[in-house]
């Protein structure tokens, strides 16, 4: 089969070749006669940009992680300051432990890009507290992980997942210490294991209460190290680059906007991993830092990725909430402090402000109760007294056991007059994990060929309608390894040459707009972003309903078009990017996602909870899967230029070919805005979207057809 793709002055033919003594087909790319020979030959994928980095950065000295990142930044912007365009064997977004971890692997066979849109070890790893979840000690069984991971995931997880992360997770655990990562000991010299609520044994390796930071300090130090691989801080990924191939879409890189020098950057590469975390900041109280925008999702769904689940959103019963506390931070937060529920584990007792216990009085497990319970309790004690907040009090353990366990809490209290040792903790709900996100099969192949995905941006079935505790740090460390054989053999069949990058359009930054109109700009986005985080926590937040996910819907698709509207009448072109704009975009469309799947899910199920349909129901035990952007790949015998798609930048309303409300919620017409009604639906009226429920098992055979064919 050849598919013929028209690409500037030159063609690429596609080719489905046979690959000998495999026993099986592998798509790959190769230059036409007016190019091949020379391309091959002079350039050397591997090597083509990278060799003169390399020479700079053999100078390096093994200092601390910042200054080493900041001593390569220099190298990588200065040195490039005229190359627009990179090429690389692998290209990496996200450097949290999955991009970190699978950057490791494949630099032992390639040119590795690490992609990040702010400072390196800005990523939810860096805050994880609780640990990493592992079957390590002999009383312990993989059965046993398997199926409390099974139960807390509320029976939506794929078992064959399940088996696959319990069964690894010991030996990625061992890698990460012979990496330098360093874990609590025991007084017996062994690795002290901790539990966690819904784990029926001792199982969570963690160095004290900052796990997440340790794992990041140890991979990063690796990955700053290697030199193959090559950091590229503040470069924001901006959309996926695509292009069709019969009916596959298959990824060819990534375009990105270096956020300090206002550049755009086009990475080519043969394969690239997915790893750019989760969406909290959709919420406008979450743990998540603030790179947590959902930019991954909304990438891979403009790219016709299969995105699952999102109506699952973890919300921690137990943040720090800022209005308790005796000192007010002088600055709003940009995320809010996590307190691990190991202090509840530990004996923590949550009362309201009238110092009254509540949780017995909902579940019989009081404070032990799942992560989803207490967080519904604690919502339902807030809005029923209208109060702002709860108290968790630990103050009856002795002062040694609440500082030994819990440092890094007990010193952000201190920071704000609080001492965690005589006096309860204010806290409040806050979006943690997002479960949804990009359809991963086993080996974190997605349907797009080419994108691989790991960690929390990805849905690989592993946790169903509800993540249990400290199970997604593996699940990270699981996929990135997974990945790896398989993004090898990708990069090994695949040959791109030089013009691959000129097949799509670059989006620019908006050097024609006056400063004023700027600033008008980014104050009406950082408003609308506002916005949006409110309509999520008052109408998708832990107790929904029909009728406020309706209301939500109209909500958000209005401000969209106002949003929208308001930068085209300020100037702004289809093709602008600047960050905040990028970021509003994908704010939107996971804000859609997570309402269209939840309003897909005519039951309560895990997270999902609606009082519409309060009980779990066996028919309904199936994945959401929204609709995809383009339902139509053009077809084979007429190839035209639409078929090499960038994933449309930002677009004036007349010729927007960006994703309409109407495909996240059918019978939305987007000539009408203002008349949609919370009932506009399709043909079942109220309640109708265009989120399905689909077998998780057959999309995923499905899926892994693909990529070993
Ligand atoms: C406060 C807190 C505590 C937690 N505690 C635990 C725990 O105890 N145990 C556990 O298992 N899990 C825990 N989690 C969850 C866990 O930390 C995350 O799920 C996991 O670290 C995700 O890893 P990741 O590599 O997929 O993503 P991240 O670590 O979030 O990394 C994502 C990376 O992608 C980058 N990125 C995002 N968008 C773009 C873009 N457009 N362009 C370029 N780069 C981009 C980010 O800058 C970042 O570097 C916790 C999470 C939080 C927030």
């Amino acid at each position: 089969m050849t598919t013929c793709i028209p690409a500037g002055s030159g063609r690429l033919h596609c080719r489905v070749r046979d690959i000998k003594g495999q026993g099986c087909r592998r798509t790959s790319w190769i230059a036409s006669v007016a190019f091949s020979g020379c391309i091959q030959k002079d350039f050397s994928w591997s090597h083509g940009v990278s060799k003169f980095l390399q020479i700079q950065r053999c100078n390096f000295s093994p200092s601390p992680i910042n200054e080493n990142s900041k001593t390569l930044r220099t190298v990588t912007s200065s040195s490039l300051r005229d190359d627009s365009t990179k090429f690389f064997d692998f290209a990496v977004i996200g450097s949290g432990v999955a991009g970190l971890r699978y950057a490791l692997e494949v630099a032992k066979h390639g040119s590795v890009a690490v992609i990040t849109k702010a400072e390196p070890h800005e990523s939810n790893t860096n805050y994880a507290q609780g640990g990493v979840s592992a079957v390590l000690s002999l009383s312990d069984s993989v059965e046993s992980h398997v199926q409390d991971t099974i139960v807390a995931g509320a029976y939506l997880c794929d078992e064959e997942t399940v088996r696959v992360v319990c069964t690894e997770g010991p030996e990625r655990i061992r890698e990460l210490i012979a990496m330098g990562a360093s874990f609590d000991h025991g007084e017996d010299g062994n690795l002290h294991l901790a539990r966690e609520g819904g784990h029926s044994h001792h199982r969570i390796v963690h160095a004290a209460d900052m796990t997440g930071r340790e794992i990041e300090r140890a991979l990063l130090e690796a990955v700053l190290k290697d030199p193959k691989i090559f950091m590229f801080e503040h470069h924001l990924a901006i959309d996926l680059l695509t292009c069709q191939d019969g009916s596959d879409t298959v990824c060819l890189g990534v375009d990105t906007l270096n956020t300090e020098t206002q550049e755009v950057i086009r990475f080519i590469s043969k394969v690239t991993l997915l790893a750019s975390g989760g969406a909290g900041q959709i919420y406008p109280t979450t743990t998540n830092p603030p790179v947590a925008t959902g930019d991954g999702i909304a990438m891979a769904h403009r790219a016709q990725a299969v995105i699952s689940n999102m109506e699952f959103v973890q919300f921690h019963p137990t943040a720090l909430a800022d209005e308790g506390l005796p000192v007010q931070p002088t600055k709003a937060r940009e995320n809010a402090f996590l307190i691990t529920e190991a202090v509840r584990g530990d004996g923590g007792i949550l009362y309201n402000l009238d110092m009254e216990r509540f949780m017995p009085l909902y579940d019989e497990r009081a404070e032990l109760a799942r992560r989803d319970v207490v967080a519904r309790c604690i919502d339902d004690q807030l809005k029923k007294r209208n109060e702002k907040y709860v108290l968790l009090d630990i103050s009856h353990k002795p002062r040694e056991k609440i500082l030994s366990p819990f440092p890094n809490i007990a010193a952000e209290g201190l920071k704000y007059g609080l001492d965690i040792t005589p006096q309860p903790i204010p806290v409040v709900p806050a979006a943690h994990y997002m479960c949804g996100g990009v359809r991963a099969g086993l080996q974190g192949e997605t349907n797009v060929q080419g994108l691989f995905v790991a960690g929390e941006v990805a849905c690989t079935g592993l946790h169903g309608a509800n993540r249990l505790a400290s199970n997604s740090l593996l699940e990270a460390l699981v996929f990135a390894r997974r990945a790896v054989h398989p993004s090898i053999e990708h990069m090994k069949f695949s040959s791109l040459d030089f013009s691959t990058s000129d097949w799509w359009a670059r989006p620019a930054v908006p050097v024609s707009l006056e400063s004023n109109a700027i600033e008008k700009i980014l104050a009406m986005t950082r408003e609308v972003r506002k916005e949006v985080q409110s309509i999520m926590w008052k109408y998708v937040g832990i107790v929904r309903s029909t009728t406020r996910l309706e209301t939500a819907k109209q909500k958000i698709c209005v401000l969209e078009d106002k949003w929208e509207d308001y930068l085209f009448q300020m100037g702004w072109e289809p093709t602008m990017v600047g960050l905040e704009a990028c970021e509003m975009r994908n704010f939107f469309c996971c804000a859609k996602l997570v309402v269209s799947s939840a309003l897909a899910r005519h039951e309560s199920r895990g997270l999902h909870y609606t009082i519409d349909f309060p009980d779990l129901e066996e028919s309904k035990r199936l994945p959401t899967q929204p609709a995809r952007t383009h339902p139509s790949p053009p077809r084979e015998e007429d190839p035209s230029p639409s078929s090499l798609s960038l994933c449309p930048v930002l677009q004036p309303q007349e010729t927007r070919k960006g994703t309409p409300a109407s495909s996240y919620f059918p019978g939305w017409d987007e000539s009408k805005p203002g008349v949609n009604t919370p009932n506009s639906g399709g043909p079942e009226g109220v309640g109708a979207f265009s989120g399905q429920l689909r077998p998780f098992h057959d999309e995923r055979k499905d899926l892994r057809t693909r990529i070993t064919i």
